[in-house]
């Protein structure tokens, strides 16, 4: 298929192709390509390359590891618009969309590369004639293991981290999208990345999580997918003192307050419920609005959720693409039943749109009873919660009421409110008047189930390295 790529495994700096399955295209269900599956003997090799690249990589001076990763993202943003439809046709999302999280992750793969200029240690004042020295030092060989949701972003984050501190890294993308891995280690193979610094694999992810997480060679485990998935890996990851960054599922709840315009408030939140349709882990997900603006709120929701258009997205004119898998429909399906029988009202959507291609609207449910599965489970898909809250207290009451904390949302003009919601929403990531969860320069992660360590922003690469201290005493002359 045109303007889709050839799918190979990278190991050493060598492309090499191998039987495997096949990659669906979400918005007719054909095949687009073959996702090679890595063998014990493929993984036995990256293990090695990663070795010998990480030797060579950590003594690659921080100016030269910069210039090197800064090149791989000018390539990727020379290569927007093929890597753009490429994404579209195996995950779905709009093309502008695709376009976007391609741009935002070489904003983020640029500013690791700088920020890696800066892993500062420091000096501990110490009595005299002895020097107290702590130097950040790249943690080793990472395993990463990246979702489907975002094709490039995901894997970006988890290259850049790693590659900016100075450790090589093993990459099992997802099979379901593999070309946005694909296309993000090319780049990194032209900019002149050595051998081993970079790897990338593919094939059956619990065994190839199970083979590369005990082994002495892999020092870190990074994680973004869902938490019974994350809570094995760590598990495993403990049984052999390796430290995890888990990025996990989220539920965030959204708090609107009665001090602002209910109208525009839904209008940005149809735009931020249907990126990516849903399907993301800091999708806007149970709304709780002040009961004297609920109403107007619920009605526009609703209205402007119908108004999307829902199509495949490599039309330009779509704003919703089909769900990635058919995994999502049929979870979707499932979720709005149950809470319809437990007596939640669709306002919006409701079922899904034809019967070829994944494709299933933005669905408003009000009026959601607490005992219905998707309050307390997460969606991962186009469903927004609405329900009434009689005031603040109540509302992070419910906010805070799951076990997940990942992202939370508020509206309010009161800067006493915004006060309130900064200290006591339990999440990672809390964003007032916008649905902006991330930014390259911003930790991102999770609280309780979704999970621990950071991505982006100086913590996210600190991750990647260990604090050693060096405690020098001076032989008197
Ligand atoms: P899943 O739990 O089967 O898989 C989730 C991800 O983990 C996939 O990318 C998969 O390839 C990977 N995976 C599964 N088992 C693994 C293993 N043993 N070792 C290594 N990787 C493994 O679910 P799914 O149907 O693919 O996705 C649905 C759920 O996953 C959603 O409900 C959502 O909670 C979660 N999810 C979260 C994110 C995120 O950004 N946090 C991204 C994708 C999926």
């Amino acid at each position: 298929m045109t303007n889709y790529p050839d799918i190979e495994l990278y190991i050493d700096g060598r492309w090499k192709r191998a039987s495997g399955v096949p990659v669906i295209n979400p918005a007719d269900e054909s095949v687009l390509g073959t996702v090679p599956t890595a063998t014990k003997s493929d993984l036995d090799d990256a293990l090695a390359a990663a070795e010998r690249g990480f030797a060579i990589w950590r003594k690659t001076s921080p100016a030269k590891r910069s210039q090197i990763i800064l090149k791989a993202a000018g390539l990727i943003r020379q290569r927007v618009d093929d890597m753009a439809t490429a994404m579209t046709l195996e995950q779905g999302k709009p093309i502008e969309q695709a376009r976007l999280e391609i741009l935002r992750g070489c904003d983020i793969i640029e500013w690791d590369a700088t920020e890696g200029l800066r892993l500062y240690g420091r000096v501990i004042p110490s009595e005299e004639g002895i020097r107290h020295t702590v130097l950040r030092q790249p943690i080793g060989p990472v395993a990463a293991f990246s979702p489907w949701n975002f094709p490039m972003s995901s894997p970006a984050r988890k290259v850049a981290g790693a590659l900016s501190s100075g450790c090589s890294i093993i990459l099992k993308a997802s099979e379901e999208t593999p070309a946005g891995a694909v296309q993000l280690v090319r780049a990194f193979h032209d900019a002149g990345l050595p051998p081993g610094v970079l790897n990338l694999v593919f094939g059956n992810p619990a065994e190839i999580s199970s083979y590369l997480i005990p082994q002495s060679s892999i020092r870190l485990i990074t994680f973004t997918g869902s938490i019974p998935v994350g809570k094995s890996l760590a598990e495993m990851a403990g049984r052999y003192m390796k430290p995890v960054i888990m990025e996990l599922g989220g539920h965030a709840p959204v708090i609107v307050c009665d001090d602002v315009d209910p109208l525009t408030t839904a209008t940005a939140s149809v735009t931020g419920k249907s990126r990516n349709a849903g399907q993301v882990c800091v999708s806007p997900t149970r709304f709780f609005v002040q009961e004297s603006i609920y109403q107007k709120f619920a009605d526009s929701f609703a209205e402007k959720a119908s108004q999307l258009r829902v199509g495949n997205g490599l039309d330009p004119k779509m704003q919703m693409g089909p769900l990635a898998n058919s995994r999502r429909i049929d979870a979707m399906e499932a979720f709005v039943a149950d809470a319809k029988s437990k007596g939640a009202r669709v306002l919006a959507g409701g079922s899904r749109i034809g019967n070829r291609g994944y494709f299933f609207p933005l669905t408003v449910l009000a009026d959601v009873p607490d005992d219905a599965r998707v309050m307390s489970e997460e969606p991962f898909g186009p469903l927004a919660l609405v329900n009434p809250v009689r005031d603040l207290d109540e509302a992070i009451e419910k906010a805070n009421s799951l076990p997940y904390g990942l992202a939370g949302y508020a509206f309010t003009r009161s800067a006493g409110n915004a006060d309130r919601l900064a200290n006591e929403v339990e999440v990672g990531n809390l964003s007032i008047n916008h649905f902006v969860a991330s930014l390259a320069e911003t930790p991102f992660g999770g609280v309780k189930d979704s999970g621990y360590g950071r991505e982006g922003g100086t913590e996210g690469l600190q991750g990647y390295t260990v604090a050693k201290n060096v405690s020098h005493k001076m032989i008197p002359p």
